[in-house]
């Protein structure tokens, strides 16, 4: 088995993905990272992961973010790295800065507090800001408006196995809104308004949630009730978002605009520690149709310390069903179990 989904399949060497052909196979996507100067090392152990699995076939251009400007040797090194095309780019001040309605003493005060739960980043202004700009900023940076899809990816991830077909044309295809590897509980004392603040939004806006949601596995509460509790009814499961292929027509809809400008009213990107992976996954389980997520299952994948790693031979340098490196009690973090026992596989 190699995991690879069934039906159709846009392979490279039955399509034109020539990096610089004008009207190449490959769809409007590119890989996307927001990135620092000082990382270019550990990403371009990214870089030469995915392209020696995936995108030496299919050249899709990279796009990276920054919120100062890339020197020199970051740009030469990354785009030494690929014949596809690579873009540099400023992230808008407007885009990153605090916004106006934030309290700076209240976020001082909240994030000593949180530094006291000896939560991760809590007085890191930037790590307040990267959260904010990936759940419902990014999408909006000029250079990604005249894309659809996107993948994420972040220096110092891992890549194992040799994916054959154009990942983005199979999002396309089959109408998928977002994909995942890894699924994983998180802090609740980093997200403790978070559902709380959601469940106002879908009080004022019940239209917006889908049919075919996923709030089953969002309130889940049998498997870590501590954390389902500490979250006041949001399991904490989300997605893990330093991997995710997605479609920028869905959070540049109605239903998500409204709900990141909601979240980002209420200040908890600053005065909790809202991540984007929260966020994006209670914006995909409400708003997105459960059949139009995709587990990747045929990605092999790491970020310290977990790992997405198929029974495959198309995979090296991970074991097969490994979940974590390291303690075993780490094993408990994986949520798969309860998204594909209340979503399933798609
Ligand atoms: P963690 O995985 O939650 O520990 O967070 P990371 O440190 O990996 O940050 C997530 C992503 O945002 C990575 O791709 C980082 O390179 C990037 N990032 C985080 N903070 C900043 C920042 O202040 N400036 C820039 N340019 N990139 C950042
Ligand atoms: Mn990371």
């Amino acid at each position: 088995p190699t995991g690879e989904p069934e039906g159709e399949l846009w392979r490279a060497d039955e399509h034109d993905y020539s990096p610089d052909s004008e009207d190449s196979a490959r769809t409007n996507a590119a890989l996307i990272s927001l990135v620092r100067n000082e990382e270019i090392n550990d990403l371009l152990h990214t870089m030469r992961d995915l392209e020696r699995t995936w995108n030496n076939k299919f050249n899709y251009p990279y796009i990276f973010f920054n919120d100062v400007p890339f020197d020199d040797n970051f740009k030469e090194k990354t785009q030494a790295m690929t014949k596809a095309k690579c873009h540099y780019e400023l992230v808008p001040k407007e885009h990153w800065d605090v916004p106006s309605w934030i309290s700076m003493d209240l976020f001082r005060e909240s994030a000593q507090m949180l530094e006291e739960e000896n939560i991760q980043y809590a007085s890191k202004i930037s790590y307040h800001q990267m959260c904010r700009w990936n759940s419902g900023l990014f999408y909006k940076h000029p250079a990604l408006e005249k894309y659809r899809y996107y993948w994420r990816i972040e220096p110092k991830v891992k890549f194992f196995c040799n994916v054959d077909y154009d990942v983005f044309r199979y999002m396309e295809d089959r109408n998928k809104t977002y994909g995942f590897t890894i699924n994983l509980y998180d802090a609740p004392q980093t997200i403790r308004q978070l559902w709380p603040t959601t469940k106002k939004f879908l009080a004022a806006n019940p239209s917006y949630l889908n049919e075919n949601n996923m709030l089953d596995w969002i309130t889940e509460d049998t498997i870590r009730p501590e954390h389902t509790e500490g979250a006041n009814g949001y399991s904490t499961c989300h997605f893990w978002s330093n991997f995710e292929i997605g479609d920028m027509d869905f959070f540049r809809g109605e239903q998500y605009e409204a709900y990141f400008e909601h979240l980002d009213r209420a200040g908890g990107f600053f005065y909790e520690r809202w991540g984007d992976a929260p966020v994006h996954s209670l914006g995909i389980g409400l708003f997105a149709d459960s059949n139009n997520v995709h587990w990747f299952r045929d990605i092999g994948y790491n970020h310290i310390p977990y790992y997405n790693c198929p029974n495959s031979p198309k995979c090296s340098g991970c074991d097969a069903g490994q979940f974590f490196a390291g303690a075993d009690w780490l094993q408990k973090e994986d949520c798969r179990p309860s998204y594909f026992k209340h979503v399933g596989t798609h």
